[in-house]
């Protein structure tokens, strides 16, 4: 029997180029300024299509090349956020973080990522999606002295993120991603307004829209954190449930060499399931064999046609030989995991 071919995909960034910023290095400052910065972006958002259209990757993305950091270089152009004061804050309860405090409304003065959406459509013949940062984890990365609410600061970002989503519609993506890592951790604020609030940022799309929830990067404060989860991660189990029910079309999650058991992924029923098929935390480049035999496990459970072989998580913290080895991993592995679906 016939089978369409899996559709790859990844969770969002790649590294930069060393004379673009720092390589190796979460959040590393930029090398450029002024023009000559927007022109090295761009030339970066080229060669990462270049790699991933080479690699085999279906739906691409511009690998986060124009942002620092994939909630704040969002919040930087909002009002209501002051980035001259900081506070100590916990971050997803696991480590503290010097963040920029909420000090009066948020609103956004004009699009942040329109721009970038029209120069990655113009630039591929491929799908695109572009990666906003979900209204909890912008909460959970943020001091609120305003609102004294995290629910009601979420739905204020909610209805901003909406504004900008419809922008990126507009200018040609195909699937929006909401990044929400913080619904791996507050359970209770996930049922009680985390899924409204994603809702909310994604009413009205035409698009495919998507979540992803995953451990995070390889960096010590989640290899810590990691430890404390037992053997098995039921995480996704809390979750799943609620977003089976929610208008969102996608879900993103983690999965080879994680420890989340793979039939959690069957409360996803009739959702696009996007199988983290490579970690991120690991310099060590997964054999296409290894690729497949997750994507095999997946497909026990999630029908062909809504299966996407993906990420674990973004790669913005490998180094770039890695990250290309791992892109063209995930795409053949997904090429033969298509291939047995054919052979059935
Ligand atoms: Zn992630």
């Amino acid at each position: 029997m016939t089978h369409a071919k899996l559709q790859t995909t990844i969770a969002g960034s790649l590294p930069k180029p060393a004379w673009l910023a720092e390589p190796v290095k979460l959040w590393a400052p930029w090398k450029l300024e002024g023009d000559a910065l927007i022109e090295g972006q761009q030339d970066a958002v080229r060669l990462v299509l270049r790699d991933q259209e080479k690699a085999g990757i279906d739906i691409v993305s511009d690998g986060e090349q124009t942002r620092r950091h994939f909630v704040t270089t969002f919040i930087e152009h909002l009002d209501g956020v002051d980035f001259r004061k900081t506070r100590t804050v916990r971050i997803r309860d696991r480590y503290d973080a010097d963040v920029p405090v909420v000090a009066g409304p948020v609103a956004r003065k004009k699009s942040v990522f329109a721009d970038d959406a029209r120069f990655l459509r113009a630039e591929t013949t491929h799908k695109i999606k572009f990666t906003l940062p979900g209204p909890m984890t912008m909460v959970d990365t943020l001091y609120d002295d305003y609102y004294n609410s995290r629910e009601k600061l979420a739905w204020e970002f909610a209805k901003i993120l909406n504004q900008e989503a419809r922008e990126l519609e507009a200018a040609g993506v195909d699937v929006i991603q909401f990044d929400e890592p913080a619904f791996n951790v507050f359970f209770d604020e996930v049922r009680d307004w985390g899924i409204k609030a994603l809702e909310l940022a994604a009413e009205g799309l035409a698009c495919k829209t998507a979540v992803h929830i995953c451990y995070g990067y390889g960096i010590k404060e989640n290899t810590d954190w990691k430890e404390t989860l037992g053997s098995e991660w039921r995480q996704y189990e809390n979750t799943f449930p609620l977003l089976q029910a929610s208008k969102i079309d996608q879900v993103s999650l983690e999965c080879h060499n994680s420890k989340v058991p793979i039939t959690l992924i069957e409360l996803l029923q009739g959702k696009d399931v996007l199988v983290g098929a490579i970690d991120v935390t690991t310099d060590r480049i997964e054999t296409p064999k290894e690729v497949a035999a997750t994507i095999r496990k997946a497909l026990q459970y999630v029908a062909p046609e809504k299966l996407y072989p993906c990420t674990n998580c973004g790669m913005v913290p490998l180094a770039r030989p890695v990250a290309l080895g791992k892109l063209k991993a995930l795409a053949a592995g997904a090429a033969m995991a298509t291939k047995e679906l054919e052979e059935r």
